[in-house]
């Protein structure tokens, strides 16, 4: 098979984004005879512009580096001030190409997503000066990129809200589990199951929070399913908002919304659940007027199971939705103060009868 051909077979057989991204790198790499390609991701929180190297492959190797499990955030994330190279490119729309002091040929260029925002650099760098021809190939890999790309977001997210769907969070929630570092295993397993979960000795792990509105048949019956839905995709331009980039927002349908927090300590947590709680309270939305969320969120442990980390949430999700909703409850704090019973018992109690 042509080689070209043949790398844009094995780029568009995968069906995430760290293998693509690491096809690409590679086919640039291979088709212009470069020394090193590298693809970094921007990340555009509220007044900043985040880079950080997402893949990579030099000359010689095999194989590339894929720095993005989907979760974490990419290597050597920074300001892209600390990259000036990159930061000089950053708006254009025109490859740059300069000669370094050591005579090598660079390349970069600023690819722009499905919505025309930046999302990544390609940096190719080459001992032969790069020409119009090399752009050429740079430019259809990374329309290939960008194509593979929007395609993977089309499968994973939302139509309404376009925050991840229910399908994509099972395969975080896995992925998250499967990676908690087993560490001391917490007395090499001395504690039960339930104990340990309660126990949480470590100071950072990753936290599952659901969040329903408040009532939101009656907006519905009031307002129409037109303006319900208004407020499902003004809700979730709040919740992009108040949590930070690389925290997971999902729409698990109808009016409920699921975040999976990167690791953070519990009043962290807490603060980031209160403060979209907060944000939802004190936001006018057109026609309706106020509306309130409730949510409820607990630790992700290792050795829990996908359902038990829902109910927990979902536990605390119904005792404020009991208590007077627009609250937000952690199920290890309800259980801790005796308002709720431990899942994990009552399961065990179950099985044990
Ligand atoms: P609670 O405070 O207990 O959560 O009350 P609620 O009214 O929010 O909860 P309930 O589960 O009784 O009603 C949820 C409503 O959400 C019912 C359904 O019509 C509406 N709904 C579900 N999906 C959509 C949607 O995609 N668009 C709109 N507009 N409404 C939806
Ligand atoms: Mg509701
Ligand atoms: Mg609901």
């Amino acid at each position: 098979m042509n080689p070209l051909l043949h790398h844009v077979d094995l780029i568009t057989r995968h069906r995430s984004r760290g293998p693509v991204e690491v096809g690409v790198v590679t086919a640039v790499n291979e088709a212009l005879g470069a020394i090193r390609t590298e693809l970094y991701k921007v990340f555009m929180p509220p007044g900043d512009v985040l880079i950080g190297l997402s893949a990579e492959i030099e000359a010689g190797s095999s194989t590339a580096v894929t720095y993005d499990d989907g979760f974490s955030w990419p290597h050597g994330i920074g300001s892209i001030e600390k990259l000036p190279h990159l930061q000089a490119c950053f708006g254009s729309d025109k490859p740059a190409i300069e000669c370094l002091p050591n005579g090598d040929s660079r390349l970069i260029l600023l690819l722009r997503n499905e919505q025309h925002e930046p999302y990544a650099f390609l940096v190719v760098v080459r001992s032969i000066p790069l020409a119009i021809a090399d752009i050429d190939i740079v430019r259809g890999f990374a329309a290939l990129l960008k194509n593979c790309l929007s395609l993977l977001d089309y499968s994973e997210t939302d139509t309404l809200t376009r925050l991840l769907n229910r399908k994509t969070f099972d395969e975080y929630l896995i992925k998250i589990l499967a990676n908690i570092p087993r560490q001391e295993d917490v007395g090499s397993g001395a504690l039960h199951l339930p104990q340990r979960r309660h126990a949480h000795p470590q100071a950072c792990d990753h936290w599952l929070g659901v969040m329903d509105i408040d009532k939101f048949k009656t907006i519905n019956d009031r307002f129409g399913h037109l303006i319900g839905d208004e407020v499902l995709i003004l809700m979730a331009n709040l919740m992009r908002e108040s949590f930070r980039v690389q925290d997971k927002l999902f729409r698990f349908g109808g009016e409920e919304f699921v975040a999976l927090l990167r690791p953070a300590e519990f009043a962290h947590a807490k603060g980031t659940f209160e403060r979209f709680r907060t944000r939802v309270e004190n936001f006018e939305f057109p026609q309706v007027g106020r509306v309130t969320v409730s949510a409820g969120f607990t630790r992700i442990t290792i050795g829990d199971t996908p359902s038990i980390i829902l109910d927990s949430a979902d536990e605390a999700l119904y005792y404020a939705k009991g208590h007077g909703r627009n609250q937000c409850h952690a199920y290890e704090t309800l259980v801790a103060e005796g308002k709720l019973q431990p899942l994990q018992l009552q399961i065990s109690e179950l099985e044990l009868f």
